[in-house]
């Protein structure tokens, strides 16, 4: 009962005097008290407001690029790819996400996603884009595309966590979840002896796209893509300019009869 007492008063010390590194969310202007428990492992640095943005867009607090800001980047860097399919550094990019795509391990559906771990998820991820035959060269351009709105932002957040998740969740975005169908056979409403009404069920799992798996793409996406960055990157922001200068951009991320998002009942 006293060590029941003495723990309680303990943790009430404990409570008017906490660590002042951690007492405040670091983000400036915020003042919210910053997060105590680890159990959701969310940042601790921060409020739950901010902590939860932070896992979900890479920082905390600056959101992640609409589609109609990073689109016309993705199509330039998609664009640029076909044309220069044949340099050495093109290939070396591709060929090393292709490398993702089969070190993935077997095609897990959406829904047995929440039971492993965030590094087993991000393999997954490559997985099921593999399974999906979403052209390797679109993944290329997501990291290109998200190399250059960054660099064009007049208030860009230069953390290579923000960086890796923006490409992670564009990419995330390109495998699409588990969608399933099946028939179902209902008594006629109107008479037991009529044949049956047949319904179509169908039901959609989405993978998550917060937390630590995003971490994970976007790092082993950068590793694929960094030497074509060193080697080319200006190249393409140098198309992109040329192309802006002609007239409007593209909207879509990649021209039609390109491979993605493809969508398989039943897998
Ligand atoms: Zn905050």
């Amino acid at each position: 009962m006293s060590s029941n007492i003495n723990k309680i008063s303990e943790i009430r010390a404990r409570a008017a005097h906490p660590n002042h590194m951690y007492a405040y969310c670091r983000v400036i202007g915020c003042g919210r008290p910053a997060r105590a428990g680890t159990s959701t492992g969310l940042d601790t640095r921060y409020c739950r407001v901010h902590a939860d943005h932070l896992s979900r867009h890479g920082s905390a607090y600056k959101g992640s690029y609409l589609a109609k800001v990073i689109n016309p980047y993705r199509r330039a860097a998609l664009d640029w790819l076909l044309v220069h399919g044949d340099l050495f550094w093109v290939k070396d990019a591709v060929g090393k996400v292709e490398g993702l795509y089969h070190g993935g391990g077997p095609h897990i559906e959406a829904f047995r996603l929440p039971g492993l771990k965030p590094r087993e998820r991000g393999k997954a991820q490559w997985a099921r884009l593999r399974h999906h035959e979403v052209d390797p060269r679109l993944v290329v351009a997501v990291w290109l595309a998200v190399e250059m709105v960054i660099g064009d932002d007049l208030q860009p957040v230069s953390t290579s966590q923000y960086k890796r998740v923006q490409a992670a969740k564009v990419v995330h975005r390109m495998a699409s979840g588990t969608h399933k169908s099946w028939e179902q056979e209902r008594p006629h409403p109107a008479h037991p002896g009529l044949p049956p009404i047949v319904h179509i069920q169908k039901l959609s799992w989405y993978p998550k796209s917060r937390g630590r798996v995003l971490r994970y793409i976007g790092e082993d996406l950068e590793r694929a893509a960094e030497l074509l960055v060193d080697h080319h990157l200006e190249e393409v922001r140098e198309y992109k300019r040329e192309r802006d200068s002609q007239g409007k951009p593209a909207t879509r991320p990649y021209p039609k009869g390109i491979r993605a998002r493809g969508r398989r009942m039943g897998t």
